[in-house]
């Protein structure tokens, strides 16, 4: 069998299962001993789409910067998921998500000027209700409260929460999963709590989110991606 990547077969009596990771444009399996290469090759033409998406994304993660056209074509990121943007000519502006595609009407579709605006203005204002919403969710669960809620792009964070209890969020971050916004907003919220980074704050953290920090290492490894 040919494909155009790796593939590492690890064999593991720990396993029954097999599992799929991708790691610097390879793919490693863990497989149980018990299985031969023939069925686990089979398990490979089975997830091949899978195995393609990823490698995709692991491009992303070697630290290249996606420099946007905004064309059609292009790929945003929301709540994690891949779309395609597609322009249309329309004589009001809107955006919407259709299946795979981030779908913008505008007047002028040449008008880049236009197109980066309209979706810009679209993602800050999903992003706002989103946090908005879900930060008072994890108030009461936490049993904390924010005084002030604010939105901007930051260059080194993608959130903060001073002694005034005013918390700053980077409205890019609707861009990540939905697990990793979840983190960060009770990142900062726990910060009400503990204004540091000690042990207690950690395990206060994680006493909302138990698997915080597959979370916190998502972020770090793909800030690069969450940019317009
Ligand atoms: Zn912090």
């Amino acid at each position: 069998m040919k494909y155009d990547f790796n593939i590492i077969i690890k064999r593991t009596n720990r396993t029954k299962t097999v599992s799929f990771r991708i790691k610097n444009q390879e793919v490693i399996i863990s497989a149980p001993k018990f299985l031969s290469d023939n069925e686990i090759y089979h398990l490979v033409e089975k997830k091949l789409k899978w195995i393609k998406n990823k490698l995709a994304l692991d491009k992303l993660d070697t630290g290249i910067i996606i420099k946007r056209k905004y064309e059609n074509g292009d790929s945003f990121l929301y709540f994690g998921k891949e779309y395609s943007l597609k322009i249309k000519k329309s004589n009001k502006d809107n955006v919407y998500i259709e299946d795979a595609n981030l779908i913008i009407e505008v007047k002028n579709t040449s008008n880049i000027f236009d197109v980066k605006n309209i979706l810009k203005n679209w993602y800050m204002e999903e992003s706002k209700k989103y946090l908005i919403k879900t930060n008072s969710y994890y108030e009461i669960l936490i049993g904390v409260k924010t005084n002030k809620l604010l939105f901007g792009q930051y260059k080194s964070k993608w959130g903060s929460c001073n002694s005034k209890k005013i918390i700053s969020y980077d409205w890019r971050i609707i861009m990540a999963p939905l697990e990793v916004i979840h983190y960060l907003i009770i990142h900062e919220l726990c910060h009400i709590k503990h204004p540091n980074h000690s042990k207690c704050f950690w395990n206060y953290v994680e006493k909302f989110m138990i698997n915080y920090k597959t979370q916190k290492e998502w972020l770090k490894n793909n800030s690069n991606k969450l940019i317009f």
